[in-house]
């Protein structure tokens, strides 16, 4: 086999401490161990002591049990930073204080001193230097409940790591987008990626995110009703962290091994795990501590006594969820306290329990569709990574040892392009899609719409917005009942979702009106494929009760952005006369918008 030359043998002509910190990336071991090397060595070299202390940082920030050490180096590898004037240096630096203040439970000043460096740092950073920012910052959004910001950064983290071998920042990213997806009730995703995370996770020494991605996997296999398979994680996860010393300044963990354990009536667990959870949020009570202490009790509290005792301890974390906005707990003691308020027969307290849960479970919903509004955009870029990855190959065909890296590249693509495709087909459609014909609805209209409006005005282009509505639609229903009407319009409702392209949108806007949203389509390229669209819509049969309905014809009004409006209603609304027009000429026709409506 031939000897590949790494990148970091170029580096280190440059500075040693500095290919140590590359090298650390992607083997943090043999790289650490260097920088110790380093650092005990008589090398006076500022620059290169301060990339060697960085290197220690990040090791106990993730990869060690403890990263709170990391307090000493990342101070040590600020000043030689300054000192040496390097400023990448001291933009990493400051990273590794953010993630310190994360750990300290202060998200919010960690997303603010990220913010403040997030400009410098994408434009100057390595991708692999990038991945660290967007990292921390994509952890700090999930704290400060910003899930839709969170899952965004969490994404583009993941693309940075795009051109990068196989690393163990992988299962970090991965374990942080399946807290994401738990966060937002959407458990099978998050199954699949924590046990992923887990699965790579067991070639890298790495005990933090181990208790991370366990932590998750347990939360996602309870909320699935899978409770052997929690139960048996739980154990695992208690079995390396034990219940009698923190482990984390996060008391997660110690919240959802309380909720199994009592679920299974293992009550000394449960209640070391809880006991345990109220320590953790004594000595940390910033972030969510107080919420999961206060769960951890009421539901091991909850599973001992079934009489009206418990219900204290469930107010006190309802009102902790509430106050910290954390929806997943609110959820859990809303749906606890009903049940117990029901069984006591105290139907009016139960009654309001259900009716806060509804309201929460509602919210959760809404995260959940912006979330997947994510995932598609996600699919594109995506996209846009295979046609690179083509070019690449065109490229580099001639020479072996890069057609190898280009194996790699094409393996991590795919198994990414089935993780999002697996995460797409698995998110909950029930909240964007109309029951009768399966299409989109106006709900997921409003929360797709504002991004493909961006992105359009972005790459310079035009999008169309089409109503359409079916003409003389109430004489199927005088002529054979309103289930005709129905079969008729689920059977439409596939032929226009069949008929055309993956990225237009069609969604049911009211009874037999449909609006479809056309990206890059200017007011001749609606016409046109508006007008195929009525072809096929005239040879569309429909059999009822031994009879063939036909001839089925629709209306349209197309408004185009930017010309016709800047923001949905408006385009809604200049669609919205077209249409009138059309069915004022005859019907079975498009009418394109002429100008803007009036305000
Ligand atoms: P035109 O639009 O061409 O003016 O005539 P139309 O008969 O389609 O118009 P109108 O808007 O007056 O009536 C729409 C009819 O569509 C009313 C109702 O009978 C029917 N409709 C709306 N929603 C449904 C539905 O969900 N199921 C069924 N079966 N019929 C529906
Ligand atoms: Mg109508
Ligand atoms: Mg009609």
């Amino acid at each position: 086999m031939a000897a590949t030359a790494p990148a970091h043998v170029e580096a280190q002509a440059i500075d040693p401490g500095l290919a140590v910190w590359e090298a650390h990336f992607r083997d943090p071991g043999p790289a650490l161990a260097r920088a110790r090397a380093l650092l005990a060595s008589d090398l006076r070299d500022e620059r290169t002591r301060g990339w060697a202390e960085l290197t220690l940082a990040f090791n106990d920030l993730f990869f060690s049990a403890r990263p709170d050490q990391a307090e000493d180096s990342i101070g040590r590898a600020l000043t030689y930073f300054a000192a040496a004037g390097e400023r990448r240096g001291q933009l990493l630096a400051q990273i590794g204080e953010a993630r310190l203040l994360i750990l300290k439970q202060a998200p919010l000043p960690a997303r603010d001193r990220l913010l403040a460096l997030r400009d410098e740092a994408m434009q100057t950073f390595p991708p692999e230097d990038r991945f660290w920012l967007l990292n921390a910052l994509g952890a700090t959004y999930y704290y400060a409940e910003q899930i839709d910001e969170s899952v965004r950064c969490l994404y583009q983290a993941l693309e940075t790591l795009r051109s990068v071998d196989l690393s163990p920042q992988l299962p970090t990213v991965m374990s942080n987008l399946a807290a994401t997806l738990v966060t937002v009730g959407d458990y099978a995703p998050a199954r699949e990626l924590a046990q992923d995370a887990l699965e790579i996770l067991s070639r890298f020494n790495n005990p933090q995110l181990l208790l991370f991605a366990r932590s998750n996997l347990a939360e996602a296999l309870q909320g699935l009703g899978d409770f052997p398979a929690a139960l048996a994680t739980v154990d695992t996860m208690v079995g390396d962290a034990s219940l009698h010393a923190p482990r984390a300044a996060q008391n997660h963990y110690l919240a959802i091994g309380a909720e199994v354990y009592a679920h299974n009536h293992r009550f000394v667990d449960a209640v070391s795990a809880a006991a345990l959870a109220y320590r953790v949020f004594e000595a940390y009570p910033g972030g969510f501590n107080e919420v999961h202490a206060l769960w951890a009790d009421a539901v091991v509290k909850a599973a001992q006594d079934p009489g009206p005792a418990p219900l204290g301890a469930l107010d006190a974390a309802i009102a902790a969820a509430r106050r910290l906005k954390h929806l997943p707990t609110l959820c859990k003691a809303h749906g606890l306290a009903a049940t117990r308020c029901a069984a006591l027969g105290r139907y009016e307290e139960a009654y309001a329990h259900s009716q806060r849960l509804y309201a929460a479970n509602n919210e959760r919903l809404t995260h959940r569709a912006s979330v997947k509004y994510d995932l598609l955009k996600f699919e594109h870029e995506i996209r846009h990574a295979r046609d690179e990855r083509d070019r690449a190959d065109r490229q580099r065909r001639e020479t072996e040892a890069l057609n190898r890296q280009l194996e790699r590249l094409n393996d991590e693509l795919s198994r990414k392009v089935r993780e999002v495709e697996e995460l797409q087909s698995r998110l909950a459609s029930e909240a964007v899609h109309d029951p009768l014909t399966q299409l989109f609805n106006r709900r997921y209209l409003d929360s797709v719409v504002p991004g493909l409006l961006s992105g359009t005005l972005r790459r310079g282009s035009s999008l169309a917005v089409a109503l359409l509505d079916l003409d003389r639609f109430k004489r199927v229903n005088d002529a054979h009942g309103h289930l005709a009407g129905d079969k008729v319009l689920m059977q439409i409702g596939r032929l226009f979702s069949q008929s055309l392209r993956p990225s237009d949108v069609v969604c049911r806007y009211g009874g037999e009106e449909f609006c479809i949203v056309l990206p890059d389509t200017d007011g001749d390229g609606a016409q046109v494929a508006l007008a195929a669209l009525a072809d096929r819509l005239r040879e569309c049969t429909v059999e009822w009760s031994g009879e063939t309905l036909t001839g089925f014809t629709f209306s349209a009004g197309v408004a185009v952005f930017p010309e016709h409006g800047n923001v949905l209603p408006e385009l809604i609304s200049a669609a919205d006369h077209a249409l009138y027009e059309a069915k004022g000429a005859g019907r079975d026709r498009t009418v394109i918008a002429m100008h803007r409506p009036l305000r």
